[in-house]
């Protein structure tokens, strides 16, 4: 019987192309005549998995144009054998690997609590139990902790286990999970031989977590850069900065990461680390770019239905992708009536991973103050897309008399002649706006 080699794809997302995307890979050998229960457990112990608490899904893609297959049983991995015979190459038809948790609704409630409130909704919750009572006091909500030691009580696992990916981090080494249960959370240090090891399980088979035996000497030689995973780095130190992003003013570089981890926890990052966890601080915060386009459908479906006779439109490429969204909200509209027949039109530049140009239509009401009238995302500012966004506010606003359209477009292609013409027939509207146009710079 010979052998094949198989590449894993793991602790990768799928998207919502399904596409396995951010994987990390390994590799196992199998028979050509293997049974489903022997593609689990080697997969498991390779990725060490503890198949006792998690769903191991095993999926593959055959063509770009065909979902994934995923393998469910015996015939599922004979099929997979006899695809992957036809190319026995290491990296033809790789596996990917994604891992869930038994109880999918107890993984949900400890992501929420991580993720940063305090958890005491469980609390409450579980009130009526003698042990609640007994360590409320002492219970440890946050997986930011800094100062780890036994006899500790953690509010549930997942609160336990961030905190150590935080110790582990701070402590320029790496664990390995020996044990991993619904009941006990046992790690050991990565270098073989070495005493450091962490024990804790659960409190009467609650929720919570209590420290049970933690030895933090190391026999092993650590060292620093090898002994630091990427990928948990980036988690965690994304983690640790995600609450600098919540403010979107504030301005926080990779650089500020690097300087501040130096100062505050004596990490060295490189540039690419602190930049990937950035990144990674804004994806917990924020979600992935493409899942946010994704969302749009939804969200203006809601808008029209929370504000009717909102103006919303999507439109697409003949090949379903984003083109344009244009949004103007009812009370903006009904608004427009009662302002100066002055529109002043600007476009900037989205910032994001998938650019794109955000075009804004603006008025100033009686009191003087800015009312957004329309706003619409574009691929990018061109005719076209400038186009459509006027043919979709004409729809909405329709003409009025003495009306004027500002834009720093067409400032920039008029004569002085035709400008000056211009702002006096401005200025015969309404004095104030010839002063707001001049504060928001057109002499530039
Ligand atoms: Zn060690």
């Amino acid at each position: 019987m010979s052998k094949i080699p198989i590449m894993l794809h793991f602790n990768g997302n799928w998207d919502s192309y399904g596409r396995f995307r951010d994987f990390q890979v390994d590799g196992i050998v199998l028979d050509e005549e293997t049974s489903y229960s022997m593609l689990i457990s080697t997969i498991a112990e390779q990725l060490m998995i503890d198949t006792s608490e998690k769903i191991v899904e095993i999926k593959y893609i055959v063509n770009e144009n065909c979902p994934p297959l995923e393998i469910k049983n015996n015939m599922g991995v004979s099929v997979y054998m006899e695809t992957k015979k036809e190319n026995k190459n290491l990296g033809s038809y790789p596996l990917l690997i994604s891992v869930r948790d038994f109880n999918m609704e107890l993984a949900i409630t400890n992501e929420n609590t991580s993720a940063g409130s305090s958890g005491t909704i469980q609390l409450l919750d579980m009130s009526a139990s003698p042990i609640i009572e007994e360590y409320q006091s002492e219970i440890i909500t946050e997986g930011t902790q800094s100062v780890i030691e036994e006899g500790q009580v953690y509010q549930d696992k997942q609160t336990i286990a961030t905190a150590m990916r935080h110790y582990s981090v701070m402590h320029k080494f790496q664990f390995r999970v020996k044990r991993s249960s619904h009941r006990s959370y046992w790690l050991i240090c990565v270098a073989e031989n070495c005493n450091w090891h962490f024990k804790a399980t659960s409190i009467n088979d609650s929720a919570m977590f209590k420290i049970r035996s933690f030895n933090r000497q190391h026999t092993c030689t650590l060292m620093d850069d090898t002994f630091i995973q990427r990928k948990r780095t980036t988690v965690v130190v994304g983690s640790m900065v995600m609450p600098k992003y919540c403010d979107p003013k504030t301005v926080y570089t990779p650089k500020d990461i690097q300087t501040d981890m130096l100062s505050q926890h004596g990490v060295t990052l490189s540039y690419m680390q602190a930049w990937r966890a950035k990144e990674k601080a804004l994806q917990l915060l924020r979600g992935h770019p493409a899942d946010s386009y994704n969302k749009l459908p939804k969200y203006f479906y809601i808008l029209e239905k929370t504000y009717p006779s909102s103006v919303v439109k999507l439109k697409k490429t003949t090949d379903e992708c984003f083109l344009y969204a244009f949004v103007a909200l009812c009370t903006l509209i009904s608004g427009w009536e009662y302002c100066r027949p002055v529109v002043v039109v600007d476009g900037t530049f989205l910032k994001i991973a998938y650019r794109g140009i955000m075009l804004t239509a603006s008025t100033m009401d009686a009191t003087g103050t800015i009312l957004p009238l329309a706003y619409a995302v574009v691929d990018s500012e061109n005719d076209v897309s400038w186009k459509w966004f006027f043919e979709q506010f004409k729809q909405i606003y329709g003409e009025r008399t003495s009306m004027c359209v500002v834009s720093d477009r067409n400032e920039r292609s008029y004569t002085l002649d035709e400008f000056n013409e211009r702002m006096s027939k401005i200025e015969e509207i309404d004095p104030r706006v010839k002063s707001y146009l001049y504060d928001i710079g057109y002499h530039r």
